[in-house]
């Protein structure tokens, strides 16, 4: 460790994190009674998320009018009925019923917390409270998950993010401060091409000790842009992605490049992180302190799968209790072969919109597509929209390597795969936009939420 990361780490984030209540000694104790959660017996989880329930629930019915309400009509009292029983009496919460009327879900009069925005990468941006009182949590929980891949917070961070709220929020003088004491380099995924790339791979290259973390498309194109013109960079300590699905080929690739292993981190912008990928990559940890979770079976994919369904135990400036995710998996129990007893999220599918609806309206996954482009050379990007049930228009970035035989090919293959239950129209382009958040989704259906 440089002496920098040393001062860094050591002096001056104990300093200025406690200034704003979030001692980091707080948080190291923190973590390992979290670390500690993640091998208990399972009737321990279960008493100890029983016990949380019941105070989040005797809150909400106190304090937030949205549950007052609802408990009210459902003659369902908190104090005396069991926690777990009354969790599954609830309907879920949607993003449409928040967005209804927001202020029903905040607790009055409380002003230790933020009024933000999701990016809206799934249609769909929410505005939320976020509590700032227990902000020493989840730097913990976060830390835990980092140090699966072995990062330590200090080391330099190679940051390719894009969501324009949290520009705003790093260009404040608490986010520079922040920045500045974790060694977090802001590369901007929403403007990236081949001279930012540059800039990037210059800035980089001064570093012989730093992990990457961000997006996975992007990170994913700036390691093809590193490949393509044979520029090494010095093997950072690891790679996390976040805020997107990883898909196979861009995790083998990532690590082909760095010669590292990448982990995935899973969650979302209202709630936090919610799990981890551990040394066996076979699916998320999840933070069962902090969250409960449950699935939204659907029955058109199989027995176990479907939406991810979340409580928080921890926020309670906005409780949200049954919030429904876009996200679609399978829940897991057991013990892995990591020795963690926590309930794992595996089989990630990716989100509602990734999904593509063919003729006779079956869903067809988005890696069903990521599979057939993955071994093209002559095409850098490309994506899927499709506005009507068995149609999808592709778009396509074509690179000096194209050929044509290669493109029909691609597109045959997705015809016979699909049973020929799908019309495809294509057109090249020269540059395809990222979302505002800047995440490329190579897959985006406006109707497949009608067939889930
Ligand atoms: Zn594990």
């Amino acid at each position: 460790m440089n002496i920098t990361t040393n001062i860094k780490r050591n002096i001056l984030a104990p300093i200025c994190y406690g200034l704003v209540g979030n001692s980091v000694l707080k948080q190291k104790k923190y973590e390992k009674y979290l670390i500690n959660f993640e091998y208990c017996e399972r009737d321990k989880v279960i008493n100890y998320q029983t016990k949380k329930l019941k105070e989040l629930f005797i809150h909400s019915y106190k304090n937030i009018p949205y549950y007052r309400t609802l408990f009210g009509k459902l003659h369902l009292d908190p104090y005396k009925h069991d926690s777990i029983k009354i969790l599954k009496q609830l309907p879920y919460l949607t993003k449409d019923i928040i967005s209804a009327d927001l202020k029903l879900f905040k607790l009055n009069n409380y002003n230790r917390c933020d009024l933000r925005a999701t990016s809206g990468t799934s249609g769909r941006s929410l505005q939320f409270y976020w509590d700032r009182k227990d902000e020493y949590k989840h730097y913990a929980s976060d830390q835990r998950f980092y140090h699966y891949a072995g990062y330590e917070r200090g080391v330099v961070n190679a940051y390719f993010w894009g969501h324009a709220e949290d520009f705003k929020r790093a260009r404040k003088i608490k986010g520079k401060v922040k920045n500045f004491i974790d060694n977090i380099l802001y590369f901007n995924s929403y403007m990236i091409n081949e001279d930012v790339m540059y800039d990037y791979y210059r800035k980089l290259s001064n570093y012989k000790e730093y992990i990457i973390y961000g997006f996975p498309s992007s990170i994913y194109f700036f390691v093809k842009f590193l490949f393509k013109n044979n520029f090494i960079l010095y093997k950072p300590i690891t790679v996390l992605t976040t805020a997107e699905k990883l898909y196979k080929y861009q995790r083998e690739l990532i690590e082909k490049y760095f010669n590292c292993k990448v982990f995935s981190l899973y969650g979302c912008q209202e709630i936090g992180t919610l799990g981890s990928e551990c040394e066996c990559h076979n699916g998320f940890h999840l933070d069962e302190t902090h969250h409960i979770f449950e699935i939204e079976k659907i029955n058109s994919l199989g027995q176990k799968k479907g939406r991810l369904v979340v409580t928080s135990l921890i926020n309670y400036a906005m409780p949200f209790i049954r919030y429904i995710l876009d996200d679609i998996g399978e829940l897991c129990s057991g013990m892995c072969s990591c020795g963690r007893t926590s309930l794992k999220l595996i089989n990630l599918e990716g989100r509602v919109t990734d999904f593509i609806v063919d003729e006779e309206e079956n869903l067809i996954n988005f890696g069903f597509f990521t599979d057939i482009f993955e071994f093209s050379k002559g095409i850098d990007k490309f994506k899927i929209y499709q506005k009507q049930k068995g149609k999808i228009d592709i778009l396509i970035v074509k690179n000096m390597h194209f050929d044509q035989t290669e493109l029909d090919y691609i597109l045959n293959r997705i015809k016979d795969l699909s049973g020929d239950r799908l019309n495809i129209k294509y057109k090249f382009v020269d540059y395809i936009k990222t979302s505002n958040s800047g995440k490329h989704q190579p897959v985006k259906s406006e109707i497949a939420s009608k067939y889930i």
